[in-house]
């Protein structure tokens, strides 16, 4: 057959350049396009996104009207295209579908999800009871960023939290509910940040935006470096975020999802309550006991939460070091708690109660694998996460095609690639993996320490080829490690994990009792429903409560995030995947620059190049009989205008009239397999002229 790669053609499906197949004309296809930008591409249906850093003029409603119900090839590549034939899949079969958007920090994971969720909301069929829906759906992202994202040295707008939302549509195919679930909220940050890095914006927002009369009742300043639980980072203004504004869009969100001015009032109080805790100072006396000598903030923290102007005195034979440290813990646990109180509401507000048949789309927003400088327990539980996603975009893709192949009695060649299966379960085996030993020494009375824990790894890890510490590591790569360290060979890269003074008290993320009873007089009825809410907590004196979370509260996070990864993995499997893979086109957030080393990076870790040569290792395209034969029939005389017999016998004349050679093509039940996509070009180009 000619090959004929027409100019017109872009190289805007990789599928396409089977004779392009190596890793550095793939970056030059993409560079190609990003510099006329032209940001999306695919592989099949799997969709590349490269960040711009700039607006661009291809999501107005004029964009998503071109999209709507257009064949899923037939226009440039867009993420309006992949949310459309995401939804008309889901409405013609019936079934439950799911958009994995993964991709590094800062690479444009969750402007995606936002475009997707807003193509939905404005061009689904619409009436007026379900606009109330679909806004509140759309106000439910202003409101969770505030809280649940930070300025980070990656990202000026990082989610520090893994957002899985659901949105339900009834058999017309209307948005009409929504349910959100969060992951694992960085909540270390509301009392440290690393220099250059934000606490969340809500706190920001509130002290530069919030009305006088509130601060004034709140007892706050409008003067963020007023708080020392925003001074570690040193990084009040930022020029891409406007406080000020944003704080108007957050309030107007929450009317939206129906927050009346009592949530307002105490929601605020709870934020003030973290800012006057972190000034909350102490001093050492002769002994090395703690003593409290600034008590304006305390007193603020009582008035908001206590309703009292009198500060309970707690005597408690603390060190400094100690007192501190529970300070903190207090100051994450109520934040934490807030923020699960915050998506529960939101949900309330997006419940649809209507019990008839839906089928849902999920998005899947998590946190990009991360490397810093210092890696701790946080980065730990990020980058596990994002090698089970990878685990499961590996069992989807590979499952998916080879269970197509054989429903369709086809044959088919595996393809070779890295399985990071063994990464996942030297971190999550049972009785084994990383988690599980921690969770001991966590458990473990009496002499348990960070060191304790190195050992024990070193231990049972020993020769484990992804696993390394100093101790295990050989001269050359000694070097690079200090002493409490371990460091992963992940799939998309090595980290080094800091373990000292680190780990193992995030682990535990209990609070002292001592300040649990000092809190134990207040008033505020959002604060006790926040505080009783909580699972990773013992409280003895209530049976009732202790019974029910006793198991819960005996593990320990890393456990807890493990099991709530193992939940959403079979939320996910349960559904049919779709992928967006969102890469960083450079680390200075510069409009318009393609680094090719970071490129490359990305595209070798997320095994976009493996995808590439299972989807081309099958069959670059599958069309079912009746459609092959609808769009080609005019190509040959026995077809046209109309082929009496069964479909599959039309396609056999067809494709023998065109010339297809025995390996270009095989017969399934119900499809034609088209192994090279420059056979269905050529077809294509036939028909074009015809
Ligand atoms: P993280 O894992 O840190 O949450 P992320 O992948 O969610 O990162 P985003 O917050 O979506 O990253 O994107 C980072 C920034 O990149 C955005 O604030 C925006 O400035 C820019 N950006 C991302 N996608 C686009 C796009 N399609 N068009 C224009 N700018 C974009
Ligand atoms: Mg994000």
């Amino acid at each position: 057959m000619i090959v004929t790669l027409s100019e017109t053609l872009d190289f805007r499906d990789f599928v396409l350049l089977d004779a392009h197949n190596s890793e550095t004309a793939f970056l030059d296809n993409l560079k190609k396009r990003f510099t006329e930008d032209l940001i999306y591409t695919y592989i099949g249906t799997l969709l590349i996104s490269v960040n711009p850093y700039k607006e661009l003029d291809i999501y107005t409603k004029k964009q998503m009207d071109l999209y709507m119900g257009v064949n899923f090839f037939e226009l440039p590549p867009h993420i309006y295209a992949l949310a459309d034939n995401v939804y008309h899949t889901m409405l013609s079969e019936a079934n439950n579908n799911f958009i994995l958007i993964s991709g590094e920090s800062g690479a444009g994971k969750t402007e995606a999800s936002k475009k997707i969720l807003q193509y939905y909301a404005v061009s689904c069929p619409s009436s007026t009871l379900l606009d109330t829906v679909r806004d509140r759906m759309l106000m439910s992202n202003p409101v969770l960023e505030a809280f649940g994202n930070a300025k980070t040295m990656k990202n000026d707008n990082s989610s520090r939290f893994g957002k899985y939302m659901d949105i339900q549509f009834d058999c017309q195919g209307d948005a009409v509910g929504g349910h959100i679930l969060s992951y694992l909220l960085e909540k270390s940050r509301v009392v440290h940040q690393n220099h250059g890095e934000r606490n969340f914006h809500i706190f920001y927002q509130l002290v530069e935006g919030g009305e006088e009369d509130l601060l004034r009742h709140l007892g706050l300043e409008k003067d963020t470096k007023r708080y020392k639980s925003h001074s570690p980072g040193e990084c009040s203004n930022v020029s891409s975020i406007n406080d000020k504004n944003d704080w108007k869009t957050v309030k107007n969100a929450l009317s939206v999802i129906d927050f009346d001015a009592n949530d307002i009032e105490h929601l605020f109080g709870i934020i003030a309550s973290v800012l006057h805790l972190g000034n909350v100072h102490f001093d050492g006396d002769t002994k090395g006991y703690a003593t409290l000598n600034t008590n304006a903030a305390l007193r603020w923290v009582s008035k908001i939460e206590a309703k009292s102007e009198e500060v309970k005195l707690v005597l408690s034979p603390f060190t400094v070091d100690h007192a501190i440290y529970a300070r903190d813990a207090l100051a994450k646990a109520i934040y934490g708690r807030a923020f699960t109180w915050l998506v529960n509401r939101i949900n309330e507000s997006l419940e649809n109660k209507d019990s008839g048949r839906k089928t849902v789309i999920g998005l899947l927003d998590i946190y990009g694998f991360e490397v810093f400088s210092v890696n701790s327990f946080e980065q730990f539980c990020i980058n596990y996460c994002n090698e089970k996603l990878q685990q499961l975009f590996i069992q989807l893709t590979l499952k998916a095609e080879q269970e197509e192949y054989e429903a369709e009695g086809i044959g088919w060649e595996p393809v070779q690639f890295f399985n990071n299966k063994i990464i996942c379960d030297l971190v999550e085996e049972k009785h084994r993996g990383i988690i599980s030993v921690l969770d001991e020494e966590c458990m473990r009375p009496g002499d348990a320490t960070d060191l304790t824990f190195l050992d024990k790894l070193e231990e049972k890890m020993g020769n484990h080829p992804h696993f390394v510490t100093y101790k295990l590591a050989d001269k050359k790569t000694r070097k690079s490690l200090e002493r409490g360290d371990f460091r992963l060979l992940h799939y998309a890269g090595e980290v080094t994990y800091c373990v000292v003074g680190k780990r193992r008290r995030k682990n535990t993320s209990q609070m002292s009792v001592n300040l649990r009873n000092m809190f134990s007089g207040f008033q505020n009825l959002l604060f006790y429903m926040i505080y009783s809410f909580s699972i990773g907590f013992i409280d003895k004196n209530n049976d009732l409560l202790y019974k029910n979370i006793k198991d819960v509260s005996a593990l320990g996070v890393a456990t807890q995030f493990k099991n709530s990864l193992l939940r959403l993995t079979e939320i996910l499997t349960a559904k049919e995947a779709w992928y967006v893979r969102c890469l960083k086109s450079n680390d200075n957030k510069q409009p318009g620059k393609f680094d090719e080393v970071l490129v490359r990076h990305q595209v070798k870790y997320l095994g976009l190049m493996e995808h590439l040569r299972v989807r081309r290792a099958g069959f670059a395209y599958r069309r079912r009989y009746e459609v092959f034969l609808k769009r080609y029939k005019a190509l040959c005389p026995a077809t046209w205008p109309h082929w009496k017999g069964v479909p599959s016998d039309g396609v056999e004349k067809l494709v023998q009239h065109l010339g297809y050679q025995p390996d270009e093509y095989k017969m399934g039940k119900t499809k034609i397999f088209i192994r090279y996509a420059r056979t269905l070009f050529a077809t294509e180009d036939a028909f074009e002229i015809s």
